[in-house]
């Protein structure tokens, strides 16, 4: 790993900073890869969950890496153009600009819940912004990681980008790697070693990071359709997802009414559970396990259950639950998988107060139709992103800085965000041959003092 990390920075050094046609060609490989290799990636991933839906591999793996690549190909120019500031008119006729410029070389560690996207959104953005990389892909998932192993060695030379492949050992190590940057999208408890690792050598981190997101449910929804929505976005993937819904505040008056319509709902996008292609299964024994032990202590501790379909395998139907309480562990840890917490609520202030008693949420959702409501959400609770009135599409929309806040995560990246993330942003002041800095020169004196309190009345007015 450190060989290969030389290299690139030996290389990197060589070339200089990549030139707009350059970082076009390289995107455009990426995108080359991934067409290429379609139906070799649809046929990991589904290995390695021991059924992923074809569907949702070619939404959720593919065509999200084709539109970051696409999009980046299309404002690339832009993004790259140095930007002019503006300055004081005691520092004109000076000119402020600011030159991005690639980091170096970036390093990636990416999870197993779509194993290809959470690898190629970062390296898209990576890539744009001028640098090399080195991806470190889930152990979990170690047919598509082998797949990208071998497609970018075929795609890209060894110090251009580079996979590696390996498990937490390896993980450990790579995050001790003076990259210039390193972007790790995983859980908070593996966030905290990855950042301790980074500190040594000041490496800066993006960390993406999950939690508990909340959909509310306001008075004035129509129900199926919230319902529908909210159970599209917690099954797709079988709710192995960093924005799925985690649970559900509702009013408690509309309860009964969410529970028909969601199983209605799962019903009819799923009419049967375990032997379904379209429904993913759960990646591997150890998370099949972890979400059975969640349901199964919250259902000892009171909970009740509904659910719709025959689970088989590692395929978990739908599972709604009621009558949780906040010591659960269902209620404190993020679900990832497809049981859902019905929680319900008086008054949207103690929706609100809910929320705000955990972590921030990498994701809110809010169904409902007042202006004034939707306003108090969302300015009365802090989460990564929100979607109103739907879920989980805003991961999808490039122009949409994406990453959390507090416990869900820092700093972000997609389209531009990413550009900026992974560039230094160099501020660079180009003074005038005639300017007139001459007249703070010491010695101090009548001119000085004139100069300084004619700016500092100027500076007194604002
Ligand atoms: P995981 O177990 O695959 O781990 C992620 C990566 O970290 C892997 O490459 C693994 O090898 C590496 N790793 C593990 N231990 C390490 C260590 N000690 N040092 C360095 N690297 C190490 O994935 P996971 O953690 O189960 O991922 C699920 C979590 O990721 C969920 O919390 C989910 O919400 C979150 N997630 C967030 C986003 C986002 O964009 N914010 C996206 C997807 C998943």
């Amino acid at each position: 790993m450190r060989e290969t990390l030389g290299a690139m920075k030996a290389a990197q050094r060589l070339a200089g900073t990549p030139n707009l046609a350059v970082r076009n060609e390289r995107l455009s490989r990426i995108a080359a890869m991934v067409r290429t290799y379609q139906e070799e990636i649809v046929a990991a991933v589904d290995e390695d969950f021991g059924g992923r839906a074809r569907e949702e591999t070619l939404l959720a793996e593919i065509f999200t890496t084709l539109s970051s690549v696409r999009h980046a190909r299309k404002y690339l120019r832009r993004w790259m153009r140095p930007e002019r500031r503006s300055l004081d008119l005691a520092f004109r006729p000076a000119r402020a600009k600011l030159l991005p410029q690639p980091l170096g070389v970036v390093g990636i560690i990416s999870p197993w819940n779509y194993p290809l996207y959470m690898a190629t959104s970062p390296l898209v953005g990576a890539v744009a912004a001028g640098n090399r990389v080195m991806v470190k892909p889930s152990e979990h998932t170690p047919r598509t990681s082998a797949l990208m192993a071998k497609m970018i060695g075929r795609y890209f030379a060894a110090d251009e980008i580079a996979v590696i492949q390996g498990g937490r050992r390896v993980g450990e190590m790579f995050s001790c790697l003076p990259f210039d940057h390193l972007l790790y999208t995983g859980s908070a408890s593996v966030a905290r070693r990855i950042m301790a690792a980074a500190a040594e050598n000041l490496t800066p981190v993006t960390l993406e990071l999950g939690g508990k997101s909340p959909a509310i449910i306001s008075e004035d929804v129509d129900l199926g359709t919230a319902a529908t929505s909210i159970v599209r976005g917690k099954l797709f993937n079988a709710g192995q997802t960093c924005v799925a819904p985690d649970y559900v505040l509702l009013p408690r008056s509309m309860r009964d009414g969410f529970i028909e319509a969601a199983l209605a709902a799962a019903a009819n996008f799923y009419p049967t559970v375990g032997d379904n292609n379209d429904y993913s299964a759960i990646v591997d024994q150890k998370q099949y396990d972890r979400i059975q032990t969640l349901l199964a202590n919250a259902v000892a501790d009171g909970a009740n259950i509904c659910t719709v379909g025959e689970g088989a395998g590692r395929k978990v139907p739908l599972t709604l639950l009621t009558n949780t309480n906040s010591d659960m562990a269902i209620r404190r840890e993020e679900i990832f998988g497809p049981l859902l917490p019905l929680v319900e609520y008086e008054d949207l202030d103690e929706a609100i107060n809910l929320v705000n008693d955990g972590p921030h949420p990498l994701a809110l959702y809010f169904y409902g139709r007042n202006a004034a409501t939707i306003d108090r959400v969302l300015n009365e609770t802090k989460s990564g992103g929100v979607v109103v009135n739907d879920c989980f599409l805003h991961a999808g929309v490039e122009d949409l800085p994406f990453g959390g806040v507090g416990a869900s995560g820092m700093g972000q990246y997609h389209g531009q965000a990413g550009f900026e993330t992974f560039s230094k942003l160099k501020p660079v002041l180009y003074q005038s041959r005639w300017n007139g800095m001459w007249l703070l020169y010491p010695p101090y004196g009548r001119r000085t003092n004139t100069i300084i309190n004619l700016l500092l009345k100027r500076k007194a007015k604002t």
